[in-house]
């Protein structure tokens, strides 16, 4: 077994950039959970399932295959053998995500890959689920997070540097229904594991953060 980190949060609280950092200063495997799910909603969405129909999507899950493999320290993600690590990242894949992955087919899908690799390596993975569901024994947990406000305006800036259009309101909309539907669901719901420890980005930089993960670690490890 290896060294496992959970990072758990809501959309937007920073946990990819922080996690991919704290992993890279620890020389740890970055798991972005995150990534496999968008990848089979971007093969729902090209196949044009309909996702309240359990036999259509069973039979669509099927014929999905998700990889991910690493290449110079970055995670690609895999549907079907196609590298789609640059298409997942769109609004309408985001949307499709949110919902197809409260559904539990969809989420055993995943479950297995996750633990495998958790097992072989050290890991920091982020997603939703990890502290409560997938890895309950991890050596550290996280709870990452901060307000609506300050994660709208996030991601506001972000894609007003990619030139694309968007709105503050809509942004934080957007977020308010995603962290609902998340925390709201049935199967794995966003929530804090017990013993998880809490922290709040709203007004850390993203060195802070960091920091402090690596802090934790250093702690658990019994280092000085
Ligand atoms: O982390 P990211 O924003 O890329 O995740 C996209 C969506 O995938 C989330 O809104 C959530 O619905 C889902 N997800 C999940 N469980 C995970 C990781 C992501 O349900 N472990």
């Amino acid at each position: 077994m290896g060294f496992n980190i959970a990072i758990d949060g809501p959309a937007g609280a920073g946990k990819s950039t922080i996690a991919k950092r704290a992993a890279q200063e620890l020389s740890f495997i970055y798991v972005d959970t995150g990534a496999m799910y968008r990848a089979i909603a971007l093969g729902l969405l090209r196949r044009g399932t309909d996702i309240e129909d359990e036999a259509a999507l069973a039979a669509a899950l099927d014929v999905t295959e998700v990889g991910i493999c690493y290449m110079d320290g970055e995670q690609h993600v895999y549907l079907n053998g196609e590298d789609v690590s640059s298409l997942i990242r769109t609004e309408r894949v985001s949307d499709m995500t949110s919902r197809s992955s409260a559904i539990p087919a969809v989420r055993a899908k995943l479950t297995d890959l996750q633990r495998e690799l958790a097992r072989r390596e050290n890991v920091l993975m982020d997603g939703r689920d990890i502290g409560t569901m997938i890895l309950p024994d991890a050596d550290l947990k996280i709870f990452l997070t901060a307000s609506v406000e300050t994660r709208a305006r996030r991601r506001y800036l972000e894609q007003a540097q990619k030139e694309e259009n968007c709105s503050l309101e809509e942004i934080e909309k957007d977020i308010r229904e995603r962290d609902y539907r998340d925390s709201h669901r049935e199967t794995a719901p966003l929530r804090q594991a017990e013993d998880a420890v809490r922290i709040d980005s709203s007004e850390m930089t993203i060195e802070e953060v960091v920091a402090e993960i690596l802090r934790l670690v250093n702690e658990r490890r019994g280092c000085l």
